[in-house]
């Protein structure tokens, strides 16, 4: 069918005179006089298109004069200038084909307003809404600035594997992948299920990370990033986590953490400046419907510079608070959202970037830093916090220096032999080299300001939740 984008029907300057578009029903009117009002959208715009039907349509008394809202139609017809408010442009139909009904009655999706909530219960019509049709064309283009980002300098799109023999956080957060009979494994000597005989001869999981793997690319080929899903079995059941959710993670050999902290300020504001320029129309419900703070924050940070701090740095100035803190603050201790959220918020006011952490709360590849005056050891990693969301993106130099690295999985009862391959990249011409990780649905949630990750992506994995 060679049909024309109710976007390009829309908005083109000079749309075909005669056009034939598809696409589902939102509303629809049959006025006394013999006609029919039908606003059709087809997902490639946020506003829909009125068709008019005339009543001397040949099947108009026993098709089109039953239309109902979630019906799938394509209608031929003129592009005029449209009498009605509202619309700049009408189709005027010549012919108007129903391709299915919907049922009036048992149609969940009508057109008034529902929760987010009872939608993630329809999360298979969901994207016929106003809401998830501006999150999936947003997140498109979030995803395509991601792209373009690395591209234009010069970073190759490499591909890591979904399955994975180590967990490169250290956190234990792992979902076991196997094809042994659940109900009766095979079992050793010592009654341990006996994984020698699962698929791959060997424990394996879904991978929490490409980082390991893509270091090896760029300790080769220079600037790479890796963009796929990733699985977290961590049962927290907060609005910034899922189980299942999609990753990229650049990583650029000859990079220390000041520059990686550099290529994350310029990426972010790329993809924010991206989706500013190209979706205007979403972005703008967005504000009007679901935070009335995201253009006005976007375009601030697009344009403002984004603050530096060191860990020890950020815990003095949460100790010199005075806020009764639900996590009280030390040295030493993680960062909650709490203090995240404070020092983005409200210290500071832009996002920022805080740097060289604990050693002792941070993986085994993170790169040492000397002691600070006090003797403390810290690592030189980099977390970039936003307002509403806290952490937005994880990332470090690596260790490059073999003896500190084994010395690390060491102290963290690491398996040498599982890492020999990773370990090698030290062994043989190493170089320093840093990269990070942004979560995209953290991305598109902090874009949109949509309040919780689920409704972010199209199925939401999070615990006790894989319906569809
Ligand atoms: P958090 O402390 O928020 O759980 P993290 O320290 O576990 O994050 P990293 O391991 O550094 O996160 O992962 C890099 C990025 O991936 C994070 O900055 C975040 O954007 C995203 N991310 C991490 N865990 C999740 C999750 N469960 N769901 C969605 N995004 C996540
Ligand atoms: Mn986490």
């Amino acid at each position: 069918m060679n049909r024309t984008l109710i976007r390009d029907a829309l908005t083109n300057l000079r749309p075909p005179a005669e056009a034939t578009v598809a696409g589902w029903v939102r509303t629809v009117r049959h006025s006394k006089g013999g006609f029919s009002f039908i606003t059709l959208n087809d997902g490639s715009c946020l506003a829909t298109l009125q068709v008019v039907a005339d009543g001397k349509l040949p099947n108009y008394a026993e098709e089109i004069a039953h239309l109902t809202t979630g019906s799938s139609v394509v209608a031929r017809g003129a592009l005029v200038a449209s009498q009605g408010k509202g619309q700049a442009v009408e189709l005027q139909a010549s012919e108007v084909r129903v391709l299915g009904r919907a049922d009036a009655d048992s149609y969940p999706i009508q057109p008034k307003h529902h929760t987010l909530e009872f939608l993630r219960t329809q999360a298979h019509l969901r994207p016929r809404t106003n809401t998830f049709g501006a999150v999936a064309r947003v997140r498109n283009a979030v995803c395509a600035a991601i792209h373009e980002f690395f591209q234009r300098r010069g970073f190759l799109y490499i591909h890591t594997p979904i399955i994975t023999a180590s967990d490169c956080e250290g956190a234990g957060q792992l979902f076991r992948v196997t094809t042994l009979d659940v109900s009766a494994p095979p079992r050793g000597p010592d009654g341990a299920v006996d994984f020698a005989q699962d698929f791959f001869a060997r424990s394996t999981y879904l991978t929490v990370s490409g980082q390991l793997e893509a270091e090896t690319c760029a300790c080769a080929l220079g600037n790479v990033y890796t963009f796929g899903p990733t699985f977290r079995a961590e049962n927290s059941n907060t609005p910034r986590h899922l189980a299942e959710f999609w990753m990229v993670e650049p990583e650029m050999a000859f990079c220390d953490l000041a520059g990686d902290a550099d290529t994350a300020e310029a990426f972010l504001k790329h993809v924010f400046r991206a989706v500013l320029d190209r979706c205007a129309e979403d972005m703008k419900f967005f504000n009007d419907r679901i935070d009335n703070t995201v253009l006005d924050t976007l375009a601030h940070i697009a344009d403002s510079e984004f603050q530096r701090v060191t860990y020890s740095e950020a815990v003095t100035l949460l100790e010199k608070a005075g806020r009764q803190w639900e996590f009280p603050m030390h040295w030493g201790r993680d960062l909650q959202t709490e203090h995240e959220r404070f020092l983005t918020e409200e210290t500071f006011r832009k996002p920022t970037i805080i740097t060289d952490y604990p050693a002792s709360i941070k993986p085994f590849y993170m790169r040492v830093n000397e002691p600070d005056a006090q003797g403390r050891r810290t690592v030189a990693a980099m977390d970039v916090l936003v307002p509403k969301i806290g952490e937005i993106i994880g990332g470090s130099q690596r260790e490059e220096r073999l003896d500190v690295l084994e010395a690390r999985m060491a102290e963290t009862h690491m398996k040498a032999e599982d890492y020999r391959w990773y370990a090698d990249l030290r062994r043989y011409g190493t170089v320093p080299h840093a990269g990070f990780g942004l979560g995209l649905e953290r991305c598109v949630q902090f874009v949109t300001g949509m309040a919780n990750i689920r409704d972010v992506i199209p199925y939401p994995r999070t615990p006790r939740s894989a319906e569809y």
